[in-house]
């Protein structure tokens, strides 16, 4: 086995180190305080994202992406980490794997121009009546004649839709059948789709979160994205590849950069005449979060290289999911412990980092979900589970 990174790996991962610390860190405190990322300044690193080849690195090179391999994604996506929600989507972009299931027209009117950037597409699957249960949905599409045309006639709501505010169509799930979902791209401004309002979250400020309302949406038969009754087997198994890069990659990234802040405070906090980081029960604190970490980072590692290799990572990935998102939330509950005061106070982020760390449990499955998934696996195969070579 080779654990070593190559040169253009670590070229990649200090290009983007450097573009978060120049470019993005400094604006995390104007939208924490203000609570929105100013249009000018979101187009204005887009812009220079895209500049340095660093814009929708998980799509192909002949769509017009960075073409990376799930494992230097993974890279990228760790280091991402390292800043924002919104700050994140708007530099790097944020295009669903399920777009690539796109065809013939759809290509040139939905999946290209949002990797080059100019559309922006979000994913609305959850509904007030069903969100860990996301076939439990109400929305629902019917088949309809549109111009003497077969289309669709949406109707239903969705909620908790993140970047909503910013995007300019949709990835709806909807049933078509007494069981059957669908998948279609819904585009806004389309008569009886209706934007509601932005539901205020506890962290992630500046990532906007909306209700969406459909009545009586009339929609092409271009809409349908992946066929019928292929909706839900293309979110859920586009979202493991979202959920590997977005939650467990990240949540290693944000975790990392907590835990450089943490050392750097106990090397520098004196109490009783000595450094913080001198009493063992603070020590204990790092190594802790050290060691968790490090476990980590190297599943998220490990299920990124199984995917590359074309093997089925879903189980690794649920185990990726509930990991990190738990190692992040501890790591960032004894940051705050670590600072003190000041880790609950406003005049430092650690207090942001423990609030925006929470829905990492939460979003993408809960991991009450996920271990339903790796129990029910596990029952099933037994510790072979583990072992890819088997
Ligand atoms: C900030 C934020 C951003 C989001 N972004 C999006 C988005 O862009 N698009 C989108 O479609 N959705 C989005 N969501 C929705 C998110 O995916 C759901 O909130 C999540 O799936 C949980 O669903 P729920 O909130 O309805 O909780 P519920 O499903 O009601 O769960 C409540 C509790 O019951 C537990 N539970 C439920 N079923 C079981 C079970 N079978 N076994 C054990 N425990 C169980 C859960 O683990 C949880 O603890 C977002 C949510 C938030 C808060």
């Amino acid at each position: 086995m080779d654990f070593s990174l190559n040169d253009e790996q670590k070229m990649m991962i200090a290009t983007v180190r450097r573009f978060i610390a120049e470019e993005l860190k400094p604006l995390e405190d104007e939208i924490e305080n203000q609570g929105f990322l100013a249009p000018e300044k979101a187009q204005a690193i887009h812009d220079k994202s895209k500049e340095l080849g660093l814009y929708a690195l998980n799509i192909s090179e002949e769509l017009g992406g960075g073409g990376l391999s799930n494992l230097d994604r993974i890279l990228c996506e760790e280091q991402f980490g390292h800043t924002t929600d919104i700050l994140i989507r708007r530099a790097f972009g944020n295009i669903y794997e399920p777009l690539l299931v796109c065809q013939g027209e759809q290509v040139n009117r939905w999946l290209k121009p949002t990797v080059a950037g100019e559309r922006t597409c979000a994913i609305a699957i959850t509904e007030s009546g069903a969100g860990s249960d996301a076939a439990g949905i109400k929305t629902h599409a019917k088949k309809t004649q549109i111009n003497g045309k077969d289309g669709w006639v949406l109707n239903g709501s969705k909620h908790f839709i993140s970047d909503g505010e910013w995007s300019d169509f949709f990835l709806v799930s909807a049933k078509t059948g007494e069981k059957e979902i669908s998948m279609f791209m819904v585009d806004k401004g389309l008569p009886g789709f209706v934007v509601g309002k932005d539901q205020k979250m506890m962290g992630i400020r500046g990532t906007p979160h909306l209700e969406l309302f459909f009545d009586n949406v009339a929609l092409e038969p271009i809409a349908l994205l992946g066929g019928e009754g292929q909706g839900f087997k293309l979110a859920m198994g586009a979202l493991n590849v979202v959920r590997l890069a977005q939650v467990g990659a990240r949540a290693v990234g944000k975790a990392s950069h907590v835990l450089e802040l943490m050392v750097d405070y106990a090397k520098e906090r004196q109490q009783f005449g000595q450094k913080i980081g001198d009493f063992q029960l603070v020590q204990q604190m790092l190594a802790d979060s050290a060691i968790e970490i490090n476990a980590a980072r190297w599943m998220v590692y490990h299920a990124a290289w199984m995917l590359d290799q074309g093997f089925d990572a879903r189980e690794q990935i649920a185990m990726v999911k509930v990991h990190a998102a738990e190692t992040l939330g501890r790591v960032v509950d004894r940051a705050v412990q670590i600072f003190g005061g000041m880790g609950f106070c406003k005049e430092l982020p650690i207090e942001r980092y423990y609030r925006d760390a929470r829905i990492y449990r939460i979003f993408d499955g809960t991991s009450e979900i996920h271990r339903t998934v790796i129990a029910r696996s596990v029952m099933k195969k037994g510790a072979v589970l583990f072992d890819v070579n088997r």
